[in-house]
C-alpha cells in the first residue's frame, strides 16, 4: 500500500469499482430515497464535458516527449467547477469524470458554491526532474486555459501535485492573462494567495468529524481509542488533533507496519509522512502491528487515511472497530460497505469527513477575490462551523430516513443539487 495520500486515492483493486461506477451506484441509490425529477438524475450521469489536450515537454535531457492531460467538469449547476488536477501514470478520462462527480457531491454536501471537476496528466511525476515538473505545469495550464478561471473552474492539489505545482500553474495562468490571478487555483503557498491552514485541512475536518461521531455513540473523547492506518497530510493531522483533544491514538501506520501502544502514542513524536517519509516504524512503540492487523483492532474509532480499497469484502466481518471514519477517498469497497451495515458498524463517508480540503479551498477563494488573508484562528473557526454544519445535516438524514451514513450523505447532496437544477430549468 502506499504511504500517504489522502486527499486523492481512491479504488484500485479487482474488487473495487471504479470511481465512475461508485458514483453512478451512489446517484441511483441517493435517488430512491430524494424526491428529484427522472430527467435531473439523467443530466447527473453525465459530466458536462470532457477535455483532452496534449502536453508537449522538453525533457532536461533535450528530447520531447507528449503527455495526455484531461478536465472532466461534471456539474456546475451551484457555482463553478471545483476539484483536484493529479499527476499519476494511472489518469484516465474515466477516472477523471468519476472523481468529478464525487466533487460534485462533496461541494454539495458541504454546501459549498461550487460544482464537481477533476483532472490530470497521465505522468509519474517521480520520474521528472523539478524542472521537467514546472515546465508540464506550465504547458498543461495553457492547455486548459480556457478551460478553467477564477469564475469557471478552480483546480486544486490531488495525487502527485502539490503547492508549488499550483504556484506554477496561477503563475503560467496569470502570465498569459496579464494580471494576476491567484483565484485560479486554491492549495497555493499562502505567500501568493493561498490559506492557512488548507494543507491540514482534510485531517483535520476528519477529526472533527471523529469527534462528533465518538459524541454521538455517547462515548466521551478523552474515554476514546482511536486507530489511523496511513499517517501522510490527512492521517498524521487527524491522528494529531484527536489526541490533543484527549483521545487515545492507539496505533497508526505507514507502509511498513503500525506503531501500535495501548496506553496511546505520542502522535506528534511520530514522524509523518511529510516529516520523514516512511519513518512510522522508527517509533519506539511498545508494539508494533501490520497493516491487515491495525484494521481489525477493538478500537472506537477505525480511519482508514492512506489508499482506496483497504476495507473488503476479506476483512470487513474481522473490522473489530465501532465506527470508521473515512479518511482517504473510497477506502470501504461496496461490498465491505453492505458487510459492516449488515454488521451494524457505522462508516461516516469519506465525502464529508475529509471535505476539509476543498472547504478551506473554498475559504481561499474568498480571500483570493477579496485580496484580504485570514488568520489561521479564523480558518479553523470557519472549518469547524463548516463542518459541524454538514455533520448535522447528514445526521438529520440518517435519524429521519434510518439509512447509513454514506446514504445520508448522497441524499444531502442530491437534494440541493436536485432543488437547484429544478429551479434553474432546463436552457433551451
Ligand atoms: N483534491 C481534493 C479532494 O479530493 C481537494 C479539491 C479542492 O480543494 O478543490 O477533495
Amino acid at each position: 500500500m502506499a504511504t500517504h495520500t489522502a486527499e486523492g486515492a481512491e479504488p484500485d483493486e479487482a474488487e473495487a469499482e471504479s470511481a465512475l461506477e461508485t458514483a453512478l451506484r451512489q446517484l441511483s441509490a441517493a435517488a430512491a430515497h430524494v424526491d428529484t425529477d427522472e430527467g435531473v438524475i439523467e443530466r447527473l450521469k453525465h459530466p458536462t464535458r470532457v477535455v483532452e489536450v496534449a502536453v508537449p515537454l522538453e525533457r532536461d535531457d533535450g528530447s520531447v516527449e507528449v503527455y495526455t492531460g484531461y478536465r472532466a467538469q461534471h456539474d456546475d449547476v451551484r457555482g463553478p467547477y471545483k476539484g483536484g488536477l493529479r499527476f499519476h501514470p494511472e489518469v484516465t478520462a474515466e477516472e477523471c469524470v468519476g472523481l468529478s462527480m464525487w466533487m460534485t457531491w462533496k461541494c454539495a454536501v458541504m454546501d459549498l458554491p461550487f460544482g464537481g471537476a477533476k483532472g490530470g496528466v497521465v505522468v509519474n511525476p517521480k520520474e521528472l526532474s523539478t524542472e521537467e515538473k514546472e515546465r508540464l505545469t506550465r504547458r498543461f495550464a495553457g492547455e486548459i486555459r480556457d478551460t478553467i478561471g477564477p469564475k469557471r473552474d478552480i483546480p486544486a492539489p490531488d495525487m502527485g501535485t502539490d503547492a508549488q505545482t499550483m504556484a506554477w500553474f496561477m503563475d503560467a495562468y496569470s502570465m498569459q492573462e496579464g494580471e494576476t490571478i491567484p483565484g485560479v487555483v486554491t492549495g497555493k503557498p499562502p505567500v501568493i494567495g493561498g490559506s492557512y491552514g488548507r494543507e491540514e485541512a482534510p485531517g483535520r475536518s476528519v477529526a472533527i468529524i471523529a469527534r462528533e461521531a465518538i459524541d454521538y455513540y455517547g462515548k466521551r473523547i478523552e474515554d476514546a481509542t482511536v486507530a489511523v492506518q496511513g499517517f501522510g497530510s490527512v492521517g498524521a493531522n487527524a491522528a494529531r488533533a484527536l489526541d490533543d483533544w484527549g483521545a487515545d491514538v492507539v496505533a497508526v501506520s505507514d507502509v511498513n507496519g503500525a506503531a501500535y501502544d495501548t496506553t496511546g502514542l505520542d502522535t506528534h513524536a511520530v514522524p509523518s509522512h511529510e516529516e520523514q517519509p516512511e519513518a512510522v516504524m522508527q517509533y519506539d512503540a511498545p508494539n508494533t502491528l501490520t497493516n491487515e492487523e491495525l484494521l481489525e483492532l477493538d478500537v472506537d474509532v477505525l480511519i482508514p487515511a492512506a489508499i482506496g480499497n483497504v476495507i473488503t469484502a476479506d476483512n470487513a466481518g474481522d473490522v473489530d472497530a465501532d465506527v470508521v471514519v473515512e479518511g482517504a477517498n473510497g477506502p470501504t469497497t461496496s461490498t465491505a460497505d453492505t458487510i459492516l451495515e449488515e454488521r451494524g458498524v457505522p462508516v461516516v463517508p469519506d465525502i464529508l469527513a475529509n471535505a476539509g480540503g476543498v472547504t478551506v479551498s473554498y475559504f481561499e477563494w474568498l480571500q483570493d477575490i477579496n485580496r484580504r488573508q485570514w488568520s489561521l484562528e479564523r480558518v479553523n473557526e470557519e472549518l469547524e462551523d463548516h463542518m459541524l454544519s454538514a455533520w448535522n445535516d447528514v445526521r438529520a438524514e440518517v435519524e429521519a430516513r434510518d439509512v447509513s451514513w454514506r446514504d445520508a450523505a448522497y441524499v444531502v447532496a442530491l437534494g440541493r443539487i436536485g432543488e437547484a437544477k429544478a429551479t434553474r430549468g432546463l436552457w433551451p
